[in-house]
């Protein structure tokens, strides 16, 4: 079989299911696509090669002994670098964990090695998550494969450019305020954020814990739902991790409708800074989803007017607390321990050397927010404006079966362009960041490339916590309306690059 990393995940998985093609073949046509590609798109941080030719062959082992598989088992995956992985090294896109080697696995990582999915390598991110572009990665930025000079998104910059470029059929990304959806909308990938403890954080490198969400990436929204049914579900190990029935999110790709569904258009994300060709897409979504026979209406959230500057106030304060484990004592670097210096003076030096400018710049705004005399016109202020955003969800909930709106305000922009303007760079999440603050759920899908520059852009559907199987049913029709329209899928070709 040729062209196998053409194939989407859940071909491949059938592929390897009736013996088409064993799991060793899919995986070394992955593992050489990386060797021909990666230099130039930097998706991976480490590549696994011997590690995945060992589950691959223990797939095939398992299939040859007669045993029934799982739906994604042999398939290949590109992990974001920001989940635990005994013995393979786990850096999180920073100095300060490099050489690291986790003795544990993550839950997610758990959950993937116990399906049979092949893990390819850990894929490059903005350090600690912290981004929007993949450059505030330690190790360099990642390219898009739609144009290398552009920006692949972030922080799952690397997980979002392994589909795009062909490299992996399937990726995992975390989602604090819309690491999976922001890349996933630039790179015309797919990308759910589950709800809020729909996907167990444990060995999950924490940025800020109330928001954080792993989640599954793909290049399909039938193969999104695949993985997200192998990763969800409750965690012990995770006290935040909802104990209830993941809801059939394969059962709802497979049966795409939106017929009697309704669906409201956010008011609020549109207007000054959202590019014309974004905007001309998703209003040719909008009027798809009403040919597919949903009922779309207009809704008002107007505190998610607010949610950017809540964000900036909350991600900052639950980092500055969680990265204070980060003291050269318990993990990774450590620099100027040389018998001279005391812990206090080897702690600084290390963190000084070993976190980057915007790392350092959301701990020092995350504690000034928290100090005694500020807390309450800040963090408390922030909070409260959370509870408006959950508010405004909860109102339109009350009336439509989901949400929609552009995925980001504009398409992929150059690397350098917004690196050294932070606020222009947090604007790129201006409408993923309300689902975060209310622990909804929500995809970006595909929507088209805009006609100014031919990049690609995202649709957002947005559901009520425990609802995600709303997205993965909306989003399965919706594309295949856009495939009927096209003729083909967006990412047909495989990029030369
Ligand atoms: N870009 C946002 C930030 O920098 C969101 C990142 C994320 O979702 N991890 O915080």
């Amino acid at each position: 079989m040729a062209d196998l990393i053409r194939l989407t995940a859940a071909e491949l998985a059938t592929a390897i299911a009736d013996g088409t093609a064993s799991s060793v073949e899919v995986t070394q046509a992955h593992l050489d696509r990386v060797d021909a590609v990666d230099e130039k798109v930097h998706a991976f941080l480490h590549v696994d090669r011997e590690g995945a030719i060992a589950q691959a062959k223990a797939v095939d082992e398992r299939r040859a002994a007669g045993e029934r598989l799982g739906p994604l088992a042999g398939v290949p995956l590109a992990l974001k670098d920001i989940f635990t992985t005994e013995g393979v090294p786990t850096t999180v896109g920073s100095k300060i964990l490099e050489g690291w080697i986790p003795p544990y696995d993550a839950t997610v990582t758990k959950r993937l090695k116990a399906a049979g999915v092949v893990i390819l390598g850990k894929t490059n991110m903005d350090e600690f998550a912290m981004g929007s572009s993949t450059e505030n990665s330690a190790y360099g930025p990642t390219g898009n494969p739609w144009d290398l000079t552009r920006i692949p998104g972030g922080s799952g910059g690397g997980s979002a450019a392994s589909l795009a470029s062909f490299q992996a059929p399937l990726a995992i990304g975390t989602d604090t305020g819309g690491s999976i959806r922001q890349p996933a909308a630039v790179t015309g990938t797919v990308g759910v954020k589950p709800t809020y403890g729909g996907v167990s954080r444990y060995g999950m490198v924490a940025f800020s814990s109330s928001l954080d969400q792993g989640g599954p990436c793909a290049r399909t929204v039938l193969d999104a739902a695949l993985l997200h049914q192998v990763i969800a579900g409750h965690d012990p190990l995770d006290s935040t991790s909802v104990d209830a029935p993941v809801p059939d999110v394969v059962e709802a790709a497979r049966s795409g409708s939106v017929a009697g569904l309704r669906v409201g258009v956010v008011k609020e994300f549109r207007g000054e800074g959202y590019q014309a060709g974004v905007l001309q897409r998703f209003d040719e979504s909008v009027e798809l989803l009403r040919e597919l026979g949903a009922e779309v209406v207009e809704v008002s959230c107007p505190s998610f007017d607010l949610a950017l500057a809540a964000y900036y106030l909350i991600a900052p304060s639950e980092c500055s607390s969680n990265l204070a484990r980060f003291d050269a004592m318990r993990y990774g670097l450590r620099i100027g321990d040389d018998g001279t210096r005391s812990a206090e003076e080897v702690t600084a030096l290390t963190r000084e050397a070993g976190f980057g400018p915007e790392v350092k710049r959301r701990v020092m705004l995350g504690t000034y927010a928290l100090s005694s005399g500020y807390y309450d016109a800040y963090y408390g202020s922030a909070q409260k404006v959370r509870t408006l955003v959950t508010r405004d969800f909860e109102r339109a909930f009350a009336d439509v079966h989901v949400l929609v709106s552009p995925t980001t305000p504009t398409t992929a922009f150059p690397i350098g362009e917004r690196a050294d303007d932070p606020m222009a760079m947090y604007r790129a999440d201006l409408c993923t960041i309300p689902v975060n603050l209310a622990g909804n759920a929500a995809m970006s899908l595909p929507c088209g490339l805009a006609p100014e520059d031919g990049l690609p852009v995202g649709l957002q559907i947005i559901a009520p916590a425990m609802a995600d199987d709303r997205l993965y049913r909306v989003g399965a029709a919706v594309e295949a309306g856009f495939q009927a329209r096209w003729g083909h899928p967006i990412l047909e070709e495989v990029p030369a690059l």
